[in-house]
């Protein structure tokens, strides 16, 4: 999920918004009105303007904070966090690495519903010192954002430990279930497993709403419970590649022989010699045995024809320093990551300022074939 709209870093976290999280926020300031004005006829319609518009902000602001909650166990334990965007079904952390262990898992993944029980224990307190006492009514604005908040932040919390892939609870059992056995195949299966029964039982549980006259609940219901499967597939088959991957390095799918090129030939001569002669994409710079940069058809698709005789391929290289690169110890699916997040080809593997080789998602692409069809 890649953020459209930037709203700036918290400790270092770039926080975003998807397209779609506009849609929803539309729906939960227009639907707060409708509650508020309906639960106190007496506020005027500014009153409950503001207050509606205030609480959902709130509300976003609660699903940072669990996001964050998330993002922090992850650095506690050594995994880069990159991101949070929202979009319209809630929030996600962008981690750079998979947990390596079932401790890590368990902790990041309990972290987000335990934050989110704490923001509805606080909110309810705060409504409880502003003299709100279950099961009144709140008698101010301010009192009946705070309740509002507490109940939300408590249906998140329990929502979100549902235990199946993707929710936060799916997590935890993974990680449970990988901590007894000792195999984390076995346990993304479970966690898939149950994740895949959830969201089956939400699609179902929609449509009889649906049809018993719940309208457009039920629908929301089974919209839920469908965007449940297709996570649950998506993380099902995050984490199975990460497993097939798993202790595979860089240097065991790099090749060795890169294609070199010297800096001062034109592009015309570039093309038909070397692009269309060997048939590969991505060639070495190279001067007086010194890499200086990278080529690629990329790079030559940006000058115009008539300009490839007068135009060296030192003019349109990617120099060495703005490369991204990864060493031979890299492990393969962190490359593959890398590879998918800025939308390369391929990664130079470059150890101790000499360049060992190339890693291309082709190659990756490939042993993660032959290793799905070895395990059938
Ligand atoms: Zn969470």
């Amino acid at each position: 999920m890649q953020a459209q709209i930037r709203l700036g870093r918290i400790f270092g976290i770039e926080i975003g918004l998807h397209y779609s999280w506009l849609i929803i926020a539309v729906l939960i300031a227009t639907s707060l009105s409708g509650h508020f004005s309906e639960a106190h006829p007496g506020w005027e319609a500014t009153t409950v303007w503001a207050t509606a518009i205030i609480t959902a902000l709130l509300f976003f602001a609660a699903i940072i904070v669990h996001e964050l909650s998330h993002a922090f166990v992850a650095r506690l334990r050594g995994l880069p966090v990159r991101s949070i965007t929202l979009f319209a079904l809630g929030g996600v952390a962008q981690i750079g690495k998979e947990t390596g262990d079932a401790k890590t898992e368990f902790w990041m993944g309990l972290a987000g519903p335990l934050t989110s029980a704490l923001i509805g224990a606080l909110c309810l307190g705060i409504a409880w010192m502003l003299g709100w006492s279950v099961p009144g009514e709140p008698a101010t604005p301010v009192m009946a954002m705070v309740v509002w908040l507490g109940y939300i932040n408590f249906g998140l919390a329990i929502f979100n430990m549902v235990p199946g892939f993707p929710m936060d609870g799916g997590r935890v059992l993974r990680a449970v279930v990988w901590w007894i056995t000792g195999n984390a195949t076995r346990a993304t299966r479970a966690a898939a497993a149950t994740g895949q029964f959830i969201a089956y039982g939400f699609i179902v549980l929609g449509i009889l709403r649906f049809f018993g006259g719940a309208g457009i609940t039920g629908l929301w219901i089974a919209f839920i419970g469908w965007f449940l499967l297709s996570a649950a597939h998506a993380s099902t088959a995050q984490a199975e590649v990460t497993e097939m991957f798993r202790g595979v390095r860089v240097a065991d799918l790099m090749t060795r022989d890169c294609t070199q090129v010297d800096g001062n030939t034109n592009l015309q001569t570039f093309v038909h010699e070397f692009l269309l002669h060997t048939g590969r994409r991505c060639f070495l710079v190279v001067e007086k045995g010194q890499i200086n940069g990278l080529i690629t058809l990329n790079e030559v698709k940006t000058i115009p024809q008539a300009r490839w005789p007068f135009t060296t391929v030192y003019d349109v290289m990617v120099p060495m320093e703005r490369l991204r690169t990864v060493t031979p110890e890299t492990p393969a699916t962190e490359a593959l990551e890398i590879i998918g997040r800025e939308n390369i080809h391929q990664l130079p593997v470059v150890s101790n300022g000499h360049l060992e080789g190339m890693i291309s998602r082709d190659q990756i692409m490939n042993q993660l074939l032959i290793r799905a069809e070895l395990k059938k």
